[in-house]
C-alpha cells in the first residue's frame, strides 16, 4: 500500500505554486507541447547536465526541425551532430524511433504513455514526461532527479537496485499526482518535480530551507536526507587499455592533412562512430604499422590520458604517425580532411585528440585528460 496518498494532493499543490513562483520557464524545450521538441529534449538531458543540452539542442533543431527530417538523415549524420554528447545508443535510438514514428505512425508521436513507451528507446520516464507535457495526462515521471526528490520526501528504505522496489516507489509518485489536474497544472507538476530536483534537491547538499516540501519531508526529519536513495548494489568498473592510431596524410597541398577514420562496430564502447583505429594490445598495433607504414615515416608517442564512461575507465594511448608517402594500403574506412571533422560523429576523446594535432585547424593546447 502507498505510504503517500494522504498527503498528496498537498505534495502536488505545493510543488505546483513552487515551480509557477521559482521553477525555471525560460528552458528552450519549455512552453512548447509539441512531442517532437519534448521527446528530443529528454533524451538529451537523460544523463547530461542542461548546460551541456542547451547548445546542442538547438544546433540539432535546426538542421532537423520535425521527426521527418530526422527520419530522412543518415545514421552518420545524426551521430555526428551529437558527438561530444556521449551515451551515443541515444542517437541510435532517437534514430530509429524518428523512422518508427513516420513508418507506422504517419509521422505523429502517439497521445498516451501506454503508447508511447512502445517506441524504440523511449523508456517509462520519457513517455510519461511526453505524455504529460504534451497531452496533460495523469502519469508520474521517474527520472533520477525526481526519484531523489520522492524518495527523500518520504524517506523511502527500499532498494533501488531492486526491481520490486522501483515498480512500488513508481506506485508512491502515481499516488503523489495532483488529484484531477487540468494539462497545464499537470505541466507544472511535471516540471516542478524536474526543478526541485535539479535547483534544490540536489545529490550532495541539498538546500531544504529553500525546499516547498520541507514541513513534513521525512528524509530531513530523519537527520540525513542526502543518504535516500539507497541502492546498495554498487556499479563493477572494468579498466580498458586501448592504443589509438593516428594516421595523417598530407594531399594535394600542404594544407590538406587527413586522418584515417574506421567506422566502429554497431556494439560496444562508440559503436557505429567514426574513429582511428583501436588496438588492444601495443603489439598489435605495432604489426599493423609494420604492414601499412614506410621506413622513414614519422611517429610520435603522446602520454596516455584517461577517459571515464559510466561502467568503464578507458585508458587511452595515442601513437600517432605521419606518411611519407600517399598510402597504397587501405583497409575499411577513409581519410578525412582535418579541416571537415566538424560534419563527423566521432567520441569526444578522439575528437581532442585530433583537435590538439599541430595541423589541425587552429591547433593547440595541451592534451587534457
Ligand atoms: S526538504 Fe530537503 S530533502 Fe526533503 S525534498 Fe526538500 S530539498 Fe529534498
Amino acid at each position: 500500500m502507498s505510504r503517500a496518498p494522504a498527503r498528496g494532493g498537498r505534495f502536488a499543490h505545493r510543488l505546483i505554486q513552487w515551480q509557477r513562483a521559482h521553477g525555471r520557464h525560460d528552458l528552450p524545450w519549455q512552453n512548447t507541447r509539441d512531442p517532437y521538441r519534448v521527446w528530443l529534449s529528454e533524451v538529451m538531458l537523460q544523463q547530461t547536465q542542461v548546460s551541456t543540452v542547451l547548445g546542442y539542442y538547438g544546433r540539432f533543431l535546426e538542421r532537423f526541425p520535425d521527426v521527418g527530417s530526422l527520419a530522412a538523415a543518415s545514421e552518420d549524420e545524426v551521430l555526428a551532430l551529437w558527438s561530444g554528447l556521449g551515451y551515443y545508443s541515444r542517437a541510435r535510438n532517437l534514430h530509429r524511433c524518428a523512422k518508427t514514428v513516420v513508418e507506422e505512425h504517419h509521422g505523429r508521436f502517439p497521445d498516451s504513455s501506454e503508447a508511447l513507451v512502445k517506441l524504440p528507446g523511449i523508456g517509462e520516464s520519457t513517455a510519461a514526461a511526453i505524455a504529460a507535457f504534451c497531452f496533460g495526462e495523469r502519469v508520474s515521471i521517474l527520472d533520477g532527479n525526481v526519484r531523489r526528490v520522492i524518495t527523500r520526501w518520504l524517506a523511502f528504505e527500499d532498494d533501488l537496485s531492486k526491481p520490486a522496489a522501483m515498480r512500488a516507489l513508481w506506485a508512491e509518485a502515481q499516488a503523489l499526482l495532483p488529484g484531477s489536474p487540468k494539462a497545464e497544472d499537470m505541466m507544472a507538476y511535471t516540471q516542478g518535480l524536474m526543478d526541485l530536483g535539479a535547483t534544490v534537491c540536489t545529490r550532495n547538499k541539498p538546500l531544504c530551507g529553500k525546499c516547498p516540501l520541507s514541513s513534513d519531508c521525512l528524509g530531513l526529519a530523519g537527520g540525513d536526507p542526502a543518504r535516500f536513495p539507497v541502492r546498495t548494489r554498487k556499479l563493477k568498473r572494468q579498466q580498458v587499455r586501448w592504443y589509438l592510431l593516428v594516421r595523417l596524410a598530407t594531399f594535394d597541398d600542404a594544407r590538406d592533412v587527413r586522418v584515417w577514420l574506421e567506422k566502429r562496430p554497431a556494439k560496444g564502447i562508440w559503436a557505429s562512430l567514426q574513429s582511428v583505429p583501436v588496438f588492444e594490445d601495443l603489439e598489435a598495433l605495432e604489426a599493423h604499422v609494420q604492414a601499412l607504414g614506410e621506413p622513414g615515416d614519422e611517429r610520435e608517442v603522446w602520454p596516455p590520458f584517461t577517459h571515464v564512461l559510466t561502467h568503464r575507465d578507458l585508458y587511452l594511448m595515442p601513437h600517432v604517425l605521419r606518411l611519407r608517402s600517399l598510402p597504397t594500403l587501405e583497409g575499411a574506412g577513409q581519410w578525412v580532411a582535418l579541416s571537415a571533422l566538424e560534419t563527423v560523429g566521432l567520441p569526444a576523446p578522439i575528437r581532442g585528440i585530433l583537435q590538439r594535432l599541430p595541423e589541425a585547424p587552429g591547433q593547440g593546447q595541451d592534451l587534457a585528460t
